[in-house]
């Protein structure tokens, strides 16, 4: 049976560092089942924290002996680049921690609990929207405040932290600085930069950086775990260039296929404006639809739900009241679900161009017979004429269109517009 580690990919510096983190909450546990009376359980470790990490590398090992607090602090936030199992390792860390082994084993209660999201004890917040609110995060440091009913921690994950709000940010900050002694806050983000993370929460925190797997640990987490035949988990594993979950999806969801290969076939089809403005069309509309149909299941089921709890068809003495603070609610229902389909959509374009921009990578490459092995190896052969066509400047300007595009959408320029200006770049060269 592996342990809760098991998933991340090609991790095993910050691995190393949460078993050590795990064994010492644990020992702080410990030490206060010893000695009850002292509350200052937390400020202890906090100071023993600081130590250890001035220390450097080199503490205890498994098995050793560990000093209570060594290693474990309150507030730590997962970096690295989308795919690389940011919230993944959050995940497997709380599970660490209320573990009641103190190892993550991945089969006790605490383990299984935290790692099927039912752990009383562990809060997750997975933002739909485009931020998380500042409402959101009061009620969960409040909640993050109160005793742990399990005895352990309690455990706050934050996903996707460089989208909270700054007054959200503010509120989370409050509980950071003066955290419960039993608190422990999860966050993950793309980086420590102060775009994604503010200066003063980031000083808070220790950083666990996470790289971007290797190609070949992908493929054999995919052939081990997922059963993938291995030739198709390597292929995968290339082309999702290092995003565990997106090469899982390619391997596994022939609609993934289906769509990356429409996004591949665009280079070919830029014979003109026309064709630019119709391939920006046909990519737009993709990432609606796929983001569409990611989204109705869930937003039809919540429907449902808030109805019924509402008691939609109510007649009776305050049935005009209730209807009148049901439409409230629906509407704030209808607000939640656009702006999750907003945010679903930009996810589906933001693949897209990401897989465009490794075939203008592999031109790249090609033309300046670098010797890396191409992302899309199914696209070689057309990368390979486009190398010869534009040259090295000309596929380095290419990818810069792409990758321009990005960072304009991330910028909130209307998705289309960017689109266009990149399909007719693109088209230009
Ligand atoms: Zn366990």
């Amino acid at each position: 049976m592996p342990d809760v580690f098991a998933d991340l990919v090609g991790q095993d510096e910050a691995v190393d560092t949460l078993r050590r983190a795990a064994a010492s909450a644990a020992a702080v546990l410990r030490a206060a089942a010893v000695a009850p009376t002292t509350d200052a359980a937390g400020d202890e470790f906090d100071a023993l924290a600081e130590e250890a990490e001035g220390a450097g590398a080199g503490g205890a090992g498994a098995g050793a002996a560990v000093d209570p607090g060594a290693g474990m602090t309150h507030a730590w936030i997962f970096t690295g680049p989308p795919g690389s199992g940011r919230s993944v390792a959050a995940r497997a860390f709380a599970a660490a921690l209320q573990c009641a082994y103190g190892t993550g084993c991945g089969q006790c209660p605490g383990c299984h609990t935290t790692m099927a999201g039912t752990h009383a004890d562990v809060r997750l917040v997975v933002p739909e929207g485009l931020s998380i609110g500042v409402n959101e995060m009061r009620a969960l440091v409040l909640r993050a405040a109160s005793t742990p009913s399990g005895g352990r921690w309690q455990v706050v994950v934050i996903e996707d932290a460089d989208r909270l709000t700054e007054a959200a940010g503010n509120a989370l900050l409050k509980a950071i600085e003066e955290p419960p002694p039993r608190t422990v806050f999860l966050l993950c983000a793309p980086s420590t930069h102060p775009d994604d993370i503010s200066v003063t929460i980031r000083s808070r925190c220790r950083v666990v950086p996470l790289r971007q797997p290797a190609a070949e640990a992908v493929a054999e987490v995919l052939a081990r775990r997922d059963g993938v035949a291995p030739d198709v988990a390597q292929w995968a594993a290339a082309a999702a260039q290092g995003h565990v979950g997106r090469a899982r999806r390619l391997a596994r969801d022939p609609e993934a296929r289906t769509r990356r290969e429409a996004v591949l076939a665009v280079p070919r089809r830029l014979t003109g404006v026309g064709a630019a403005f119709d391939a920006a069309s046909a990519l737009i509309e993709a990432a609606e639809a796929e983001a569409a149909a990611s989204v109705a299941e869930t937003d039809a089921t919540e429907r449902a739900a808030l109805e019924t709890a509402l008691g939609a068809g109510g007649t009776g003495r305050g049935a005009a009241g209730a209807i009148r603070g049901a439409a409230g609610q629906l509407k704030d229902l209808e607000k939640r679900q656009k702006s999750r389909a907003t945010r679903a959509q930009r996810d589906a374009l933001d693949r897209a161009l990401v897989d465009l921009a490794g075939f203008y990578r592999d031109a790249l490459t090609m033309a300046l017979r670098a010797p890396v092995a191409p992302v899309h190896t199914d696209t070689a052969a057309l990368a390979g004429a486009g190398a010869q066509k534009w040259d090295a400047e000309g596929a380095l300007r290419r990818l810069e269109a792409v990758l321009e595009c990005r960072a304009a959408i991330e910028a909130n320029v209307k998705p289309r517009i960017a689109v266009e200006a990149m399909m007719l770049a693109l088209w230009k060269g």
